[in-house]
């Protein structure tokens, strides 16, 4: 089985290399028009991700009813701000939020394939679908929060939850000490697309 998840350095540029090759065709073939790509990218560079996200976890950390909401009944708690349509859909009916305490580390992963829960956090990064970091995130989670740079103490439970078409999982991460008194607004620069995948925690201030 080694050999599956040994992979060539330049694996990312024959993808995007394939890719390319793959639209181009689409698009002589009259499959999809010449602006299909870059019009869905768009929608995931300005509509949906992890600006998302991050506006929901700092009204989370400004107010524990919404938070107790957010991981009550996930859906209903976003339904409430103010997002862009289909906000709902696209993947986004059946997500969960897990908030992180001071002795309870949370981290999304998909053993299956790549389910992300694409509303709040858009694409998931290359590595979110490597068969390996899937394996050895389910396998050994504290080694590879290591290698993420996040040293958990022996005292921190680390919970694994394993996203589906059935549910998928982001984060609540911890809010940063030093951080009283900030506005929602201020706050969401401190929450990035790896905290809300528990790689991470928060930036610091
Ligand atoms: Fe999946």
């Amino acid at each position: 089985m080694q050999e599956l998840f040994e992979y060539s350095d330049d694996r990312e540029e024959r993808n995007a290399a394939r890719a390319n090759a793959l639209e181009s065709l689409l698009i002589e073939k009259g499959i999809i028009g010449e602006q299909s790509i870059d019009k869905i990218l768009e929608y995931f560079d300005t509509k949906m991700g992890p600006f998302n996200g991050a506006r929901i976890v700092a009204r989370a950390w400004t107010d524990e009813t919404f938070k107790e909401w957010l991981v009550e009944d996930t859906p209903g708690a976003i339904a409430s701000m103010d997002f862009p349509t289909g906000m709902a859909g696209a993947e986004g009916e059946h997500m969960r939020a897990v908030a992180n305490g001071p002795y309870d580390h949370n981290m999304i992963i998909c053993t299956l394939c790549s389910c992300y829960p694409f509303p709040v956090l858009g694409l998931p990064p290359y590595w979110y679908k490597d068969p390996a970091f899937r394996a050895r995130a389910a396998r050994e989670p504290r080694a590879v929060l290591e290698e993420f740079g996040l040293n958990l103490g022996p005292d921190v439970r680390v919970h694994l939850w394993d996203s589906s078409a059935q549910i998928r999982w982001f984060v609540i991460p911890e809010r940063p000490y030093g951080t009283s008194g900030w506005s929602e607004e201020e706050l969401v620069r401190l929450v990035t697309p790896e905290s809300m995948m528990g790689v991470a925690l928060a930036e610091s201030p």
